[in-house]
C-alpha cells in the first residue's frame, strides 16, 4: 500500500539563470549547520565536470540534502537553459514540489517560464521564492503579479494556484512572508517547504523499482546510477535487473548504495522508496532505464506525465 514518508521532501529548484538558485541552497545549507567551514558550497553544487559535459553525458546529480526539524529535504537542481532529450522532465520527476526562484527586480524570464511549465505539467506543488528583495530596484509586488500571471496560464491542477510566496535575500540569509522583511533567517522558507510540498508517496513493501535519472562517474567504481526509489528498498549485494532501452533485460548485483547528506555522498546499508540514491554495480546503465528487483516484469514509464486531476476553469 502506498504511504507518505513524512521524514522526506523531494524538491526541485527551478529558476532563470542568475536568479539565485545556488545562493538559496547555500543559505539553507548554512542554516541547517551542515555547511562546513571553508567549503565553496556554490561551486560544489553547480560546477559540472567540463569533460563529462563534452562527452554529452549529464551529471545532473547535484543533489543537496538538508536536514530541518527531523525532515530530510532533498534539493534537486534543475537545468533551466537547455533540454537534452527530456532531461528536465526526468530530473523534475524525482520531486514532488518545486521552489520557483524569481529575481525581485528582473521578474520572470524565458527560462522561468520554460521550467515552470514542465514542473506544472508534471503535477509538482510549487513554492514561489521572490529573491534579491534587498536590491534597490526590487519591485516585489509587480514581480509577484507577473509570476501569478504565469501560473494562471501554465497551471495544470487547481492546487498549483494556491502557492505560498516567500520573499528572500538569499545573499543576506533571510526570508519572510511579506516583502518588507529585512532581517531574520531562512526558516520561513524551510516552513513553506515542509508545509506545502507533500511528502513522497511510495510503497516500501513492493518490489524495488527506480528510474535512472542521472549518472555519476567514479574512476574506481565506474558508472553510478542516480534516481529516486519509486517502490521497495535496495541494499548492497541485492540481485537486480536492468531494463535497457533496447528492450534487453539483464541481471546484476547491487554494489554500493549511496545517499546524499549535505553535499556529500554517504554509503548506506539500505534505502527505501522516496529516497534519492546512487547505486553501483550496473556498469553500462543509461539514463532513463529502470533498475528493479528480479520479480518485476515491466520497466517504469520513462516520464510519468500525469493528466490534470481536475479540469481547469480558466
Ligand atoms: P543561479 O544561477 O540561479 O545559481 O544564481 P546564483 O545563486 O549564482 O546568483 C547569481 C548572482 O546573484 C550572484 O552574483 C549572487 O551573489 C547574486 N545573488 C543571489 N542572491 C542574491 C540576493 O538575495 N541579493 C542580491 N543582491 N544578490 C543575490
Amino acid at each position: 500500500m502506498p504511504e507518505r514518508r513524512a521524514d522526506i521532501r523531494n524538491v526541485a529548484i527551478i529558476a532563470h539563470v542568475d536568479h539565485g538558485k545556488t545562493t538559496i541552497v547555500d543559505a539553507l545549507l548554512k542554516q541547517s549547520r551542515i555547511f562546513r567551514e571553508n567549503e565553496q558550497v556554490g561551486e560544489l553544487i553547480l560546477d559540472s565536470n567540463p569533460l563529462e559535459r563534452e562527452k554529452g553525458i549529464t551529471i545532473m546529480a547535484k543533489n543537496a540534502a538538508i536536514e530541518h526539524a527531523g525532515v530530510r529535504i532533498n534539493i534537486i537542481d534543475t537545468p533551466g537553459h537547455a533540454d537534452f532529450g527530456g532531461e528536465v522532465e526526468r530530473v523534475l520527476n524525482m520531486a514532488d514540489g518545486c521552489l520557483l526562484v524569481v529575481d525581485a527586480a528582473e521578474g520572470p524570464m524565458p527560462q522561468t517560464r520554460f521550467v515552470l511549465r514542465k514542473a506544472l505539467e508534471l503535477g509538482l506543488h510549487p513554492v514561489v521564492v521572490i529573491n534579491k528583495i534587498d536590491r534597490p530596484n526590487a519591485r516585489p509586488a509587480e514581480v509577484l503579479e507577473l509570476t501569478s500571471d504565469l501560473f494562471l496560464e501554465l497551471a495544470t491542477h487547481d492546487y498549483q494556484l494556491e502557492f505560498p510566496v516567500i520573499y528572500a535575500s538569499a545573499r543576506d540569509g533571510y526570508a519572510g512572508t511579506t516583502p518588507d522583511i529585512r532581517s531574520g533567517d531562512m526558516s520561513p522558507l524551510f516552513r513553506a517547504i515542509l508545509d506545502h510540498i507533500p511528502a513522497p508517496e511510495c510503497d516500501a513493501s513492493a518490489p524495488f523499482r527506480m528510474l535512472v535519472t542521472s549518472l555519476l562517474y567514479d574512476s574506481y567504481r565506474g558508472r553510478i546510477a542516480v534516481g529516486r526509489i519509486r517502490d521497495g528498498a535496495v541494499r548492497p549485494g541485492m540481485p537486480i535487473q536492468r531494463f535497457a532501452h533496447d528492450g534487453a533485460v539483464s541481471a546484476f548485483r547491487v554494489g554500493q548504495v549511496f545517499g546524499f547528506r549535505g553535499l556529500d555522498r554517504v554509503e548506506l546499508e539500505s534505502a527505501e522508496a522516496g529516497d534519492i540514491v546512487a547505486i553501483t554495480g550496473v556498469p553500462d546503465v543509461l539514463i532513463g532505464e529502470t533498475l528493479a528487483a528480479p520479480e518485476v516484469t515491466e520497466p517504469l514509464p520513462a516520464i510519468a506525465l500525469e493528466p490534470p486531476a481536475v479540469k481547469m476553469t480558466f
